[in-house]
């Protein structure tokens, strides 16, 4: 009995009886929850599924964290790792030597990406530590073209970029700010451009992003532009809630950014491969990136690795100016390695022969449809979402100022009722996230919300009780 647990601590804990805790330091778990309570234990994998060790079988609603494109066995991805593993197991990047796979996947990720020209790619082994690096290219190519005052980033609140330090000073969310000092003092947070919540009365979404522009530009003018150096966004926000754009909102704020000499960075962790209904989230927004970052679907999350895009202007000018600036003494071990770059290299060759965006343009409907049918609930706030990516908001009065009290799990409760169910969700206090893999059959989309409709059934009951009480 591995399923005595729950989420957080503002569910009840069902601590097992004669459990003493785990060795590992769980990350993103609570203190208590990790020493408690029993972990799920996932033991293996199969298409959109996952089981615990006790054999019980969940839709993977999440793709693991928002990262399993291709699904938990898909044949090709083992063997381009084996394959590779039996050629060259691993060497490195640095001081001009490096793997064919390496140079392989850059080629293939600059020609994937046709939003506009990029001219170079640089490899991480995560997304945090591509928004890190995100951060020292931009750092380096202002030193480089004589601007060392514009040094300062600006992100929007309710974003998500990463957990090492710069990655998680750029986030918007405080849970990783508070009991960390962060954020960094050189990132400044703008408005989170989430328009239920935060619209004025009578605003439409194209006046709300106005106003959002509008905040930008006075918060430039306000630090100096001469101080900024870049701006960074993803195009749907995740983990801050699944945050669809309003109408018109990145033609705006590129406006703002371009007029100041400010760099744009699109963090398409998640977006990318076909997560939105097209390759890249900049395909969708008409987002003209100077710098892209990468990870999660890249390998489908067989291996671990990133990707920075870095455009031809910055690019020319890391290279023009290198005798001036000497080496770019940046990188890691594992950059570009080469089993990481093969299983990704494979990843963007089954995109393309199976048509992935069309296959994700094509159930999109079924699932958005779906699970937006449930938006009449009396606890659902909002229910929110594009292409194969949906957030749900539970307040009360169908209102984004009534919350539920926090002690009342209400988001956790729905998420172990789809655990209980059959389902992984991710939950975030009141907001359920999910992201399906883009193997999904429409029966399996049935499935999904099907469970969804039960766990929200039972969420509601709950609700009533505790407010009777
Ligand atoms: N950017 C975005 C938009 C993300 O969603 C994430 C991870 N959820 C990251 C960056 C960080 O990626 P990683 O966990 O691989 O460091």
């Amino acid at each position: 009995p591995f399923l005595a647990r729950s989420y957080g601590t503002s569910a009840p804990l069902q601590a097992e009886e004669g459990f003493k805790g785990h060795d590992m330091l769980a990350p993103f778990t609570s203190g208590s929850q990790s020493s408690d309570v029993h972990p799920l234990l996932i033991e293996r994998s199969e298409g959109s599924y996952v089981y615990d060790i006790n054999g019980k079988k969940y839709l993977d609603a999440l793709a693991g964290l928002w990262c399993t494109a291709l699904g938990g066995s898909e044949p090709r991805l083992v063997d381009a790792a084996t394959r590779q593993l039996n050629t060259l197991p691993f060497y490195h990047s640095f001081w001009n030597r490096t793997t064919k796979p390496s140079l392989d996947l850059a080629r293939d990720l600059l020609e994937s990406f046709t939003a506009r020209k990029m001219a170079k790619a640089f490899f991480t082994n995560s997304g945090s530590e591509a928004n890190d690096t995100q951060v020292k290219l931009v750092w380096y190519y202002n030193n480089a073209r004589g601007c060392p005052d514009k040094k300062k980033f600006i992100a929007r609140q309710k974003s998500y970029h990463g957990s090492t330090l710069i990655s998680a000073s750029l986030s918007g969310l405080p849970a990783l700010h508070q009991k960390f000092d962060l954020p960094a003092p050189f990132v400044l947070h703008t408005d989170c451009p989430h328009y239920w919540r935060y619209h004025q009365p009578g605003e439409t979404e194209e006046e709300f992003s106005t106003r959002l522009a509008n905040n930008l530009e006075n918060l430039i003018l306000k630090e100096g532009p001469d101080t900024i150096a870049a701006f960074i966004a993803e195009p749907v926000m995740g983990a801050g809630g699944v945050i669809v754009p309003p109408a018109t909102y990145f033609d705006k704020i590129q406006a703002v950014v371009k007029k100041y000499d400010i760099l744009f960075i699109v963090d398409e962790v998640i977006c990318a491969f076909g997560r939105l209904g097209t390759m890249y989230g900049s395909d969708k927004y008409n987002i003209k990136p100077d710098l892209v970052s990468l990870a999660k679907a890249l390998s489908s999350a067989y291996m671990p690795i990133g990707a920075v895009l870095v455009s031809p202007e910055i690019s020319d000018v890391i290279h023009s100016q290198s005798s001036k600036l000497g080496v770019f003494s940046h990188g890691f071990t594992y950059s570009g390695h080469p089993v990481a770059c093969a299983v990704a290299i494979e990843a963007l060759k089954i995109y393309k022969e199976r048509n992935i965006v069309e296959k994700v343009k094509s159930i999109a409907p079924q699932f958005q449809d779906g699970v937006k049918a449930f938006s009449d609930s009396p606890i659902i706030g909002e229910i929110r979402g594009t292409g194969l990516i949906l957030g749900t908001e539970f307040t009360d009065n169908k209102s984004p100022n009534d919350p539920f009290p926090p002690e009342w799990g209400v988001g956790a409760y729905f998420g172990a009722q789809c655990e209980e169910h059959g389902m992984l969700v991710r939950v975030s206090g009141d907001n359920i996230m999910m992201s399906p893999p883009f193997i999904m059959t429409p029966s399996e989309i049935d499935e999904l919300i099907s469970i969804y409709g039960k766990a929200l059934k039972a969420t509601e009951e709950r609700v009533k009780e505790l407010k009777s009480q």
